[in-house]
């Protein structure tokens, strides 16, 4: 089933071959069980502003970087973006309430797919569009010696953001590879419409609440239940 998708990819693509280099994955969805909290924070906090918002669309936007996602919610409410004050004021309180929600815990099977991957010699890089600051000490304490600064793409790095391919393009460039060298692991259709943009084979976790086609729907080229069904399936996939 996989290599028949895979054939078909590279043709469609008139990709000369697939050779596994690098895998990209994103983060919130993927390698954290993050979702549920992000979405409750964005949802308490675009209340607090008079705005409101629910948990669906928290997924529908997940990728965005905040910015992006505040504006898209001023756009459909007021007919305008936010100024960069109000960013600031709404980012800030959904930060906020994030961080005082529970510790958001590892997903299972992402550190064991992470070390099988490494132990390959695959580079892994981390495509996110999350500007939390804590984010590097937390990525080391979770999965040790996994992940570099200098490999690593971030709300910092990035100017447009998924679902823009730019993201993936710059994984892409800091890996050091071309498209038919790697794969992507994302759990949401503003990622994987990035992924799918940056011409990168991309498979879809469905880790969250939204309908396994409304990620289909975007380009994944393969969808897994979770992070374990994917570590299972890996060795079948890229052997
Ligand atoms: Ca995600």
């Amino acid at each position: 089933m996989y290599l028949q998708e895979m054939t078909a990819f590279l043709k469609q693509k008139s990709y000369p071959k697939f050779e596994l280099k690098a895998v990209f994955f994103d983060m919130d969805g993927v390698l954290y069980d993050s979702m549920p909290a992000h979405a409750e924070a964005w949802v308490k906090a675009l209340e607090s502003f008079g705005m409101p918002f629910t948990a669906h669309e928290a997924y529908m936007n997940e990728g965005r970087t905040g910015n992006g996602t505040i504006d898209g919610v001023f756009q459909a409410q007021l007919g305008r973006i936010a100024t960069e004050e109000e960013k600031q004021s709404i980012y800030n309180a959904k930060s906020q309430l994030f961080e005082q929600m529970e510790v958001v815990r590892v997903m299972p099977y992402a550190l064991e797919l992470l070390k099988k991957i490494k132990s390959k010699g695959i580079h892994i890089l981390l495509v996110t569009g999350s500007g939390q600051p804590s984010l590097l000490e937390k990525l080391e304490v979770s999965f040790p010696e996994i992940f570099e600064r200098e490999r690593m793409v971030t709300a910092f790095d990035v100017e447009v953001g998924k679902p823009h391919p730019e993201p993936y393009l710059m994984a892409l460039q800091k890996a050091n590879v071309a498209p038919w060298e790697a794969v992507v692991v994302e759990n949401a259709p503003l990622g994987i419409a990035s992924a799918v943009a940056a011409g990168i084979y991309t498979l879809a976790v469905n880790t969250g609440i939204l309908e396994d086609d409304i990620l289909l729907s975007e380009g994944a080229n393969a969808i897994f239940s979770g992070m374990e069904e994917l570590y299972q399936q890996w060795d079948h996939l890229f052997s």
